[in-house]
């Protein structure tokens, strides 16, 4: 989640609990009590026996925001191929196609050359392709999970597992649309698999369709308790109540919801106010989000009640715009920047399929809110010369725990590295960043590909210019 502010004074802890079995969850306030192990998630709270935790890293990676890819990403899924897996020698073929940190592609080309008839060698190749679409997806490649995942699909199109796993890894990415279409395909074959549904209802709730998404989650209930589901059920349950009373009206790019005490009239502009900010960031970051974009203005009140945000944040991008618009009646120039500035979040999560880290999220929707450094440049530039200035590294996670002088350092250095970037290599080099993060490549490694520069180099380079801009 991204929580749109200067003064940060919240604490979250987010937390990297490591399970036994390898696998990993990002949590927040992760607590021991007594043989449990209890955490927060996007999907409320959760806890896990002690028995199957490893350790817990305080403060490691930390969640971007919880959008229904991150909550489907900490969630825990069975997507093994059941019926595959117990014929015989399936595992050998796992264990074949991923060995010592990589993907055999040659293994898995040898078994293909005999798949194209189908029969025995396409269920072999499947399992092959599937095996590497998992390994992918631990590994953080999304673009090559999805290939892997849809070549598994293409020889066993009526498995149920392979059809999972691509909707399961079309959701992680973003695309709520494909993901349904594999879903539906899924449930033709595994009608009474509560996974499916489980998946369903993310996806339906990433479609803004949070009635389909409590419909589809009853079902997964019924068919096997899970605590998460419920979690989830529950926060879309709250959220629809909360909106029952709320009016709709859309637009080409936007689906609006906003309480009935607000003026129809605030809605009408406010929509107004973004598609006219849609066109210039469409045309600025050469991108058009192919999925709609949601919005819900709020009395304050709500706000706090519906998304258990802290008591600093402003507005909240989690997947949709949420906007406080209390006592007002037309959209004045503080609103449109910070409809602005959340929509830039929204591009940037589609056109990264959630991949960008906070500081590049947060350099850019201030660049495009129309903020500059002329004020913090002096500071920056006396906390760079003394050596005191954090990592870009450092500013990749989360920033809800920082303290808030911290954070406000965070906002204004992130926006400096941007401008640095806009300003003396041109918007089309974020643009490029921003295309290396959506296929998974590292931050810094993007950095290198498109600016030829390193995270010191390019700290270097932004003190450079604040001091050759903003110095007196
Ligand atoms: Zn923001």
């Amino acid at each position: 989640m991204l929580a749109c502010v200067l003064l940060l004074a919240g604490a979250a802890r987010a937390d990297k609990i490591v399970l036994k079995n390898g696998r990993k969850i990002i949590a927040y306030n992760v607590v021991e009590d007594g043989d449990k192990i209890r955490y927060e998630t996007s999907a409320g709270q959760l806890a896990l026996p002690k028995s199957i935790v490893d350790h817990i890293e305080k403060g490691g990676i930390l969640p971007l925001m919880s959008s229904p890819a991150a909550a489907v990403a900490a969630a825990s899924l069975d997507l093994e191929p059941a019926e595959i897996a117990a014929t015989a020698g399936e595992s050998e073929i796992d264990k074949a196609a991923v060995h010592d940190g990589s993907v055999d592609r040659n293994y898995i080309n040898h078994l293909e050359s005999g798949a194209a008839a189908g029969g025995a060698k396409a269920i072999q190749a499947a399992r092959a392709h599937h095996a590497a679409a998992r390994f992918e997806m631990v590994r953080g490649d999304l673009e090559r999970a999805l290939s892997d995942a849809r070549a598994a699909v293409s020889y066993t199109p009526e498995d149920p597992a392979m059809l999972l796993e691509l909707a399961y890894v079309y959701l992680r990415r973003s695309e709520f649309k494909q993901s349904l279409e594999y879903l539906e395909r899924a449930k033709r074959y595994a009608r009474d698999n509560p996974d499916v549904y489980k998946l369903e209802g993310w996806t339906y709730y990433g479609l803004n369709r949070p009635d389909q998404a409590v419909v589809a989650w009853k079902k997964s209930l019924a068919l096997r308790a899970d605590p998460e589901v419920q979690a989830a059920l529950d926060k879309a349950v709250r959220d629809r109540a909360e909106e029952e009373n709320y009016r709709e009206n859309e637009s080409a790019h936007f689906q609006l919801k906003y309480n009935g005490a607000a003026e129809p009239g605030l809605a009408r502009e406010v929509l107004h106010t973004l598609e006219g900010h849609y066109q210039q960031i469409e045309s600025e970051l050469n991108f058009s989000p192919p999925d709609p974009i949601g919005v819900v203005l709020y009395t304050q009140e709500a706000f706090a009640d519906i998304t258990r945000a802290p008591g600093w944040a402003g507005a909240l991008n989690d997947g949709r715009i949420r906007v406080p618009v209390q006592g007002l009646t037309g959209v004045d120039s503080e609103l449109s920047r910070v409809l602005r500035h959340e929509l830039t979040h929204s591009f940037i999560q589609q056109k990264t399929h959630g991949r960008a880290p906070t500081w590049i999220q947060e350099g850019v929707a201030q660049w495009m809110e129309g903020k500059r450094s002329d004020e913090s440049a002096a500071v920056l530039v006396q906390v760079y010369d003394a050596g005191q200035a954090a990592p870009l590294g450092q500013l990749e996670g989360s920033w809800m725990r920082m303290p808030g002088p911290l954070a406000s350092y965070a906002y204004a250095w992130a926006l400096a590295n941007i401008e640095y970037i806009v300003q003396t290599q041109g918007m089309g080099d974020v643009e490029r960043i921003l295309d290396r993060l959506a296929t998974g490549t590292a931050t810094e490694q993007a950095l290198r590909e498109v600016l030829h520069d390193d995270y010191a180099d390019l700290m270097q380079a932004t003190a450079g210019y604040l001091k050759k801009n903003y110095g007196r």
